[in-house]
């Protein structure tokens, strides 16, 4: 299965967290078959707090989604993540954007991402790696989630 990650990172050397994360990602998930640029970003949510280093990677896996999840879990918290205040400063996360063209939604896991076609951090690195991807809880694909979002934010700075 194709599988679609968002990493970010805001504490420490933000950088090396991005490539150890993607080495383990490597060695414990399935081969990394693209990877995006990577972009710093303003923090989103709890704002008073560090910039981000965001990017997103392609995986072929194996792996069953629930037990992905489990597994970038581990290699979070393996990196140092501690979790404290939802949404605050993180050495890694790693979450799920998508995963082939499933639609999840349990306790654990919501992919496609439940907010993605929010965040230009998210939206841009994917297209780049995978705008032709269809998203199924949208109906769109990512391309064209990244255009109607930046035609949003452009209403908003003329407003
Ligand atoms: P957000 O999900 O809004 O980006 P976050 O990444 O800061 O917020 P976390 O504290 O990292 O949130 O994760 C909270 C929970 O989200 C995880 O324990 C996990 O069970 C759940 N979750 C639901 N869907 C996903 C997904 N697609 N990828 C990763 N985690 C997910
Ligand atoms: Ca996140
Ligand atoms: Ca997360």
């Amino acid at each position: 299965m194709k599988t679609i990650i968002a990493l970010g990172s805001n504490m420490g050397d933000r950088r090396k967290y991005l490539e150890d994360a993607i080495t383990e990602i490597g060695k414990r998930i399935g081969e990394v078959t693209a990877r995006s640029q990577i972009m710093e970003t303003k923090a989103y949510g709890y704002t008073e707090q560090d910039d981000f280093l965001n990017m997103a990677i392609a995986v072929e896996t194996e792996m069953e989604a629930h037990d992905l999840l489990h597994e970038l879990n581990a290699i979070e918290a393996e990196l140092g993540r501690v979790r404290t205040i939802h949404w605050g400063p993180r050495t890694i996360d790693l979450d799920i954007i998508y995963y082939g063209d499933r639609l999840i939604d349990d306790e654990e896991l919501h992919v496609p991402h439940i907010d993605l076609h929010n965040r230009d951090f998210v939206l841009v690195p994917v297209a780049e790696i995978a705008g032709e991807i269809f998203d199924v809880r949208r109906g769109k694909t990512v391309a064209e989630l990244l255009a109607a979002l930046q035609d949003h934010n452009m209403e908003e700075v003329k407003q």
